[in-house]
């Protein structure tokens, strides 16, 4: 398949990888986070660290839309589903968040409240549609990449008067989740981090564009490489990175020159632009409450705002005090880490947002990556043959 298959040839991915060994200097650690969900899943799924020398590590970063959505976001989802009987509707992947009181969509739903899974934003606004007596609220999550869709709809709502349709607001933005992870919640949390540079989002940056990483480069002198989502497109990424690190360079490069331009989907800025407006404070699990780094529904569009209409209010709520999803989104930890993963928190028993979706740190390192953290254990040849 095209842009598909060439980026998957194994031939090649094992050239580059040759390239990257002979180029990685044996004196130094190379360690590159990369932020996106969508590359944890690729770096995983291919066995892309397998390829890479010791001294060039990968961390983990807080790119996974649910992986972000703190508890207290949830609670207000469920609120509206349980006890003010809308129907709610969201992407599959948020249904099996925990939240509050072990509860999570799925659970409420469980108890009756009326919670429908949507493959698209559009789908909720032709639900509202079909119920004019119901309301209907479209929990809307992720990063810049499915933020125009949200735009979308909500005004397509106001321009056809779809009175009973509304949409919870959980978009967050991309920069100020990297800068927060350069500045870092201690010196210690950088310290351990020491993250040399970026692969920066695919899908994100097809919206934004490759221009908004340019600080990151300019003021932090950390280099920034744009990739796709192929295994060849992350390693191609992890080879400029290395050479920029070789080179003394601090730049943004854009491996993913078949979809990202400097500029990024004009159209879709101008339609966020048009609907959303910066929100003073969000609260991120792992990364705490950062300025502006999420987007608020503006007041034209207030009627279809479900904050606004219902009267919700935010309540901060901590995470399980096993879990280590905070400092994982951090980079300052990994999944073997936590003492619940794979015993306690599985995929099918997530205890933390990290295990839920296939773009989580836990979740991709359960599925691909556990077994190689068991220690192997000579077998004499005798007891094989006995
Ligand atoms: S294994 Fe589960 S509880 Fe532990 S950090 Fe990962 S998601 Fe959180």
């Amino acid at each position: 398949m095209k842009y598909i298959d060439e980026f998957r040839d194994g031939a090649l991915a094992r050239q580059i990888a040759e390239r990257i060994a002979a180029e990685a200097d044996p004196a130094q650690r190379y360690r590159f986070m990369e932020f996106c969900g969508g590359h944890t899943h690729a770096i995983s799924r291919y066995g892309v660290l397998e390829l890479l020398p010791e001294n060039v590590r990968m961390i983990h970063g807080p790119g996974c839309p649910v992986c972000v959505l703190p508890i207290g976001r949830l609670d207000m989802a469920i609120d509206l589903a349980l006890h003010q009987r809308v129907i709610l509707c969201t992407y599959g992947d948020t249904l099996r968040v925990p939240a509050s009181e072990q509860l999570s969509l799925l659970k409420a739903k469980a108890r009756g409240a009326d919670i429908r899974m949507v493959y698209s934003a559009a789908d909720a606004l032709q639900l509202a549609q079909q119920n004019p007596e119901r309301e209907v609220v479209f929990f809307a999550i992720g990063f810049e990449t499915t933020t125009p869709p949200t735009a979308l709809v909500i005004d397509a709502a106001a321009r056809q008067g779809v009175a009973n349709f509304s949409v919870l607001c959980n978009h967050v933005l991309t920069p100020p989740a990297i800068r927060a992870i350069l500045d870092g919640a201690s010196a210690a949390e950088r310290a351990t981090a020491e993250i040399q540079g970026f692969v920066g989002p695919a899908h994100v940056s097809i919206v934004i564009g490759s221009d908004p990483y340019a600080r990151f480069a300019r003021e932090y002198r950390k280099p920034v490489v744009i990739a796709g989502f192929e295994p060849l497109d992350v390693l191609q990424a992890i080879l400029m990175l290395l050479r920029q690190v070789n080179e003394g360079r601090a730049e943004v490069e854009n491996e993913f020159t078949r979809a990202v331009s400097p500029g990024g989907n004009l159209r879709a800025q101008a339609l966020m632009e048009q609907v959303f407006e910066l929100r003073p404070a969000f609260e991120w699990r792992g990364l705490g409450s950062l300025a502006h780094s999420a987007l608020q529904i503006r007041p034209a569009y207030r009627q279809h705002d479900a904050e606004h209409r219902f009267g919700l209010n935010y309540r901060s709520v901590a995470d399980h005090k096993s879990c280590e999803c905070g400092a994982i989104l951090r980079g300052v930890k990994e999944p073997r880490e936590c003492k619940i993963f794979g015993t306690v928190c599985t995929p099918e028993n997530p205890i933390g947002s990290c295990m839920v979706s296939s773009e989580g740190a836990c979740a991709a390192h359960y599925t691909y990556g556990r077994f190689r953290d068991i220690p192997l254990v000579p077998v004499a040849a005798e007891a094989l043959t006995a």
